[in-house]
């Protein structure tokens, strides 16, 4: 545990001494990236021992759903248990039933009476029983549901924005990247950035801001294809990666974003107000040779460019 604060120390350093030495401005968005950045570009051995701790609160998720696994067995066997002392009634209540059908002389029905009066009684406790326990079954199931279904989400989702998250995009892009690579195939990112936002949250306060985020994960959900896989990459910046587009397509793709955001509003209930934003596109495309950090680098020039030129525009890597 030392080495991994002390590793994420040394990294936070060399990021925060990279930042100065290049003016880049110091805010938390902007640090997370530049500090995961050079995690994944240079110092393999800090990358190591932090995957590794990712790896522990992996470690963390998996051990709740071995429990929820336990939990569903313990109940599978009760419902079993149950099942045969039912099963155990129904024999006795039918032999019962079998000796007054019979009509035999010899039966006693004075002591039959008593045998069905008493094994009735026992199954009236057992269905209560029977009863109680699907009851809190029920309950537990349907808490080890959402449990699960939260963990589950916690490791791809972003909570906010309910687009995927940064572990997820870089999973994805590792993928991609080496699918790319093998059967020369090309793909694309999406950079997009929220123009002036700090003005949306100057004006209007952090929680509107925080809702304009929510807003356009629904909208990039809406009006992206299934095959695109949209993130948010940090604070009020976002990556799509589009996989088998080329740059001609990206494009295609990015305006139509671009356009139908200019003309649409952003609200939530929680928000109270409904706004209008824009968003700058910065588009790189993969070539032989690319490292995923390489594409990230050139869709970030080219927002960059795009801020440049006045924002509200779609700039590609070819304009650099
Ligand atoms: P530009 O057009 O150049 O992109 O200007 P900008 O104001 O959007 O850019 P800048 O990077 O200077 O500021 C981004 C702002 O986004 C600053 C930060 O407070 C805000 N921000 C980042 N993450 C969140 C968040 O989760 N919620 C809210 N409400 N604001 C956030
Ligand atoms: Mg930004
Ligand atoms: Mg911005």
């Amino acid at each position: 545990m030392e080495r991994f604060y002390l590793t994420v120390a040394r990294v936070a350093k060399k990021t925060l001494h990279h930042m100065v030495e290049h003016r880049i401005p110091m805010l938390p968005d902007i640090y997370s990236r530049h500090f995961y950045r050079y995690l994944s570009s240079t110092d393999h051995e800090s990358q190591e021992i932090i995957e590794e701790q990712q790896q522990g609160n992996l470690k963390e998720v998996y051990n709740q759903q071995d429990q929820g696994l336990s939990i569903m067995k313990d109940l599978s066997a009760m419902i079993d248990k149950l099942d045969q002392v039912t099963d155990k009634h129904n024999e006795q209540l039918d032999n019962h039933l079998l000796n007054l059908k019979s009509n035999d002389k010899t039966t006693d029905l004075a002591q039959l009476k008593t045998e069905i009066t008493n094994e009735l009684g026992l199954v009236i406790v057992n269905n209560n029983e029977i009863h109680t326990h699907i009851v809190d079954a029920q309950e537990t199931v349907k808490r080890l549901q959402k449990k699960m279904e939260e963990v589950a989400d916690m490791a791809t989702i972003d909570e906010l924005t309910g687009l995927y998250n940064r572990r997820a995009l870089f999973s994805r892009l590792s993928e991609e990247h080496s699918r790319a690579k093998r059967y020369d195939q090309s793909f694309s990112l999406l950079l997009i950035d929220i123009d002036d936002f700090k003005c949306v949250n100057d004006e209007h306060g952090h929680q509107v801001g925080d809702g304009i985020l929510r807003g356009l994960g629904a909208f990039l959900r809406q009006n992206l294809r299934d095959s695109d896989f949209p993130a948010r990459f940090g604070g009020e910046e976002f990556i799509c990666l589009m996989p088998s587009t080329d740059t001609d397509q990206a494009v295609q793709a990015a305006n139509k974003i671009r356009t139908l955001l200019s003309h649409s509003t952003l609200s939530s209930k929680k928000m109270g107000v409904a706004l209008q934003i824009t968003a700058s596109i910065g588009i790189s495309s993969f070539s032989s040779g690319d490292e995923i950090d390489d594409l990230i680098k050139r869709a970030d020039d080219a927002l960059y460019l795009a801020k440049r030129r006045g924002k509200n525009q779609v700039v590609t890597e070819q304009e650099l």
